[in-house]
């Protein structure tokens, strides 16, 4: 059974900021609902006040410039992403990963703010995002910072957004517009089911990046490599960057295997 909460449905950003402010430490986000609904049912957390994002436009909509790339509002739902035509046209490793998350009714409810402050290893739009250098816009009554998606995670289910702030857009710079991509994630099942090992890549003329997903505490993302690097020094980057472990879904030893064979498979299609 659900525990007893309040609900509050802020209809602006800055009435939203006030209520986080004022129930700091008390008051949890609700987006879509799909995780922490979760949590919620099993107990793991006990928020006084849900705070329904949904009715502020400002987290809403996609807009694309050429100038300065793409910036997502953080409630958009993963099927708006795959639907929109600008993602397609010059972002579509984002339409990509987003449709291998769960299954159609998931991806109508899943937003990629959702999934990227949940913070799993596994966040399919975490390792897409971080092969395409992605940024997040982190605001609360205190102003708004912008800080690289590379150094938002900090651990398991752990990222720099304070109790107090809310992600309000995620931000692919304009260089990344029409990068040759390639992603693969490896699950147990055909079905819709959460990574064992997944690997975004993204390649302009000038940068070659990998994302990699359920390998390490985080999704974690190699430096930026040389457009021309070759498929041995891209493995060798990524080998750096991840530490998988043993766990009831898979061993370290085949998660490495995998993310080799990945990169192997993807390399070719980035030329
Ligand atoms: C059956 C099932 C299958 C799934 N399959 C996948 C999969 O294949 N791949 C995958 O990556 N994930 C998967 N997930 C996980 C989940 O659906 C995604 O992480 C989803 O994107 C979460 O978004 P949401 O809008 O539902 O988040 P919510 O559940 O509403 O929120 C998740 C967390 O983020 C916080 N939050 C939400 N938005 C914001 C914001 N803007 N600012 C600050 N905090 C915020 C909430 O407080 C909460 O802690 C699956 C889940 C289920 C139940």
């Amino acid at each position: 059974m659900l525990q007893e909460f309040s609900y509050l449905a802020p209809k602006s950003i800055n009435e939203l900021y006030a209520m986080l402010k004022k129930h700091v430490g008390k008051a949890r986000i609700l987006a879509g609902g799909t995780d922490i609904l979760v949590e919620l049912h099993n107990n793991w957390i006990a928020p006084a006040i849900l705070v329904d994002i949904k009715k502020i436009k400002d987290l809403q909509g996609i807009i694309y410039s050429e100038a300065d790339g793409l910036s997502i509002g953080a409630s958009t739902v993963c099927i708006d992403l795959i639907n929109d035509k600008n993602v397609q046209r010059h972002f579509p490793l984002l339409a990509d990963a987003a449709h291998r998350i769960g299954s159609l009714q998931l991806r109508n409810r899943a937003t990629i703010g959702g999934n990227l402050c949940t913070a799993s290893p596994c966040a399919d739009m975490g390792c897409s995002l971080l092969a395409l250098d992605a940024s997040v816009e982190l605001g609360s009554s205190d102003g708004v910072r912008v800080i690289p998606l590379k150094d938002y995670f900090t651990g398991p289910k752990k990222t720099q957004i304070m109790p107090h702030e809310v992600l309000q857009r995620i931000i692919v710079p304009a260089e990344m517009a029409g990068a040759k991509f390639g992603m693969r994630k490896l699950k147990r099942i055909k079905g819709h089911d959460i990574a064992l090992v997944s690997v975004a890549m993204a390649r302009t003329s000038k940068v070659m990046r990998v994302g990699i997903g359920s390998c390490a505490p985080t999704p974690v993302v190699t430096g930026d490599l040389s457009s021309k690097a070759t498929v041995a020094a891209v493995i060798s980057a990524v080998e750096k960057v991840v530490s998988p472990i043993d766990d009831v879904r898979a061993s370290r030893d085949y998660r490495l295997f995998m993310t080799r064979e990945f990169v192997e498979k993807i390399y070719p299609e980035l030329f």
